[in-house]
């Protein structure tokens, strides 16, 4: 009889150490865990009648993988598990639609006040909840102009810190691209204030909302394509660093885990955070420290998929070099928004009832600002605490001065930082928080 090697289930001791540590389990027994959803799955033959739509509960924090002591990749194991059901029944129309966000986000981006205002108004709210299963809650505002173009303003380069020969390509991410180009822009002067040679070269979407929503084959394509303007920089030398801690995920980890090939390893090998990459410069004595005094007090947020990189503390070291911050660093929390999870209407209460914790945490700081590298997170935080929550790299370009939060950006009409923002999230006509999510019912093991 032929022997059976390698089947990524195997290592599972069954120890349930993943279960308590799962944020969704957490929120809601109706979730059986990851030793079911992960492993449990991963059992089932291909085609098994037997695969649920459980797996679909899962956000992909993460967390089960980190804290498991066999080192079984459930997170991963839930995806394929997720990728295999959408497969035999054919995706949503509504999670077709959140899969392809630069899909979306390119037709509305070129007429944005008009979009912007349009999903501000209650009726459209209403009808994305009726028609395409859409959360009534605040949906991100497109950003006012393209950013490349935000980005082709920034300040001429300089060595802060010391003359460098590095050279990146910031690959910015869907919300820096769409609705957030500031931090695409805050990115890239901090780099290159500090000497480093910046280019934004055309790229897609990472491929985590595909994944996520079970649409292997649209994530792959991505890959392609990112894989191949990438891998071509870095043949020429260059880095990559991100600002988006899902897309740094993305080209350091899941490329190589669902989509493996020798570019996939060399992109990976050369993908930074910009925390990350900031903090190298850092050690090797390349960064420019003299900051401005900024007086400011902000809670630090690390995100699932920054920890799950093991990358827990890149902006928050560096905030802390800023004269006059004061950060304070929350407990690690899951947010529950998980990119494209928290807008589905099925999930909205459920994605509330997970970032419980985050927000009481945020509360009792007291501080007036959040900083995550995460959009989504931002997103979260900002709905479940009214707290403004904005990328810690537009603190730092504040504090080498090239950011104000208070005035008009001088590179852009349409950003400028803090104000836009809370103006943009002064939205009252959705569904309120309800904290009635139950911990138990009719699902429960
Ligand atoms: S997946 Fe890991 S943490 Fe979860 S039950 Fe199995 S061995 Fe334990
Ligand atoms: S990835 Fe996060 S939400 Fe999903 S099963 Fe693991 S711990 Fe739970």
């Amino acid at each position: 009889m032929q022997e059976r090697s390698g089947f990524p289930a195997d290592p599972c001791l069954k120890c349930t150490l993943c279960d308590v540590y799962c944020p969704v389990r957490k929120a809601t027994f109706r979730f059986p865990g990851p030793k079911y959803v992960g492993p449990g799955l991963a059992r089932l033959p291909e085609k098994s009648r037997l695969l649920d739509h459980t797996a679909g509960w899962c956000t992909g924090c993460q967390v089960c993988e980190r804290v498991c002591p066999s080192g079984v990749k459930s997170a991963h194991l839930v995806l394929r598990a997720r990728g295999r059901l959408v497969e035999q029944k054919g995706p949503t129309l509504r999670d077709w639609l959140l899969s392809h966000p630069d899909w979306l986000a390119r037709a509305a981006a070129t007429v944005s006040p008009a979009v912007n205002w349009l999903l501000r108004a209650p009726v459209t709210v209403a009808l994305l909840g009726t028609i395409a299963g859409i959360a009534r809650r605040p949906l991100p505002a497109y950003g006012g102009r393209s950013y490349r173009s935000v980005f082709r303003s920034r300040p001429a380069r300089g060595a802060a810190g010391g003359e460098t020969e590095r050279k990146v390509v910031l690959y910015a991410g869907c919300y820096a691209r769409y609705h957030r180009p500031e931090i695409a822009w805050a990115t890239g002067a901090v780099l290159e204030r500090n000497g480093v040679r910046v280019e934004i070269p055309p790229q897609a979407c990472c491929g985590v909302p595909a994944l996520t929503n079970g649409l292997v084959k649209t994530a792959r394509k991505y890959a392609r394509f990112n894989l191949r303007v990438l891998g071509a920089y870095v043949g020429r030398g260059y880095d990559v660093v991100t600002p988006c801690p899902s897309c740094g995920l993305s080209l350091k980890q899941e490329y190589r885990e669902f989509f493996p090939s020798a570019e996939a390893d060399l992109v990976a090998a050369h993908t930074c955070d910009a925390g990350e990459y900031l903090m190298s410069l850092y050690s090797e004595g390349q960064l420019g420290t003299s900051f401005n005094t900024v007086s400011r007090e902000v809670a630090y947020h690390a995100p699932c998929h920054l920890r799950a990189q093991g990358v827990p503390a890149g902006f928050s070291d560096l905030l802390r070099m800023v004269p006059g911050v004061k950060i304070d660093i929350l407990p690690e929390h899951c947010c529950g928004l998980s990119g494209t999870y928290g807008f589905k209407k099925e999930k909205y209460e459920l994605s509330m009832a997970i970032g419980r914790e985050l927000f009481q945490a945020v509360r009792s700081t007291g501080k007036g600002m959040v900083v995550t590298e995460c959009g989504p997170c931002q997103v979260q935080i900002q709905h479940g605490t009214g707290v403004d929550a904005l990328h810690p790299a537009i603190v730092l370009a504040e504090a080498y001065g090239l950011w104000s939060l208070t005035e008009q950006h001088p590179g852009s009409d349409a950003v400028k930082g803090g104000e836009q923002f809370a103006e943009l999230w002064n939205y009252t006509g959705g569904t309120t928080f309800s904290s009635s999510f139950p911990r138990t019912g009719p699902g429960h093991p």
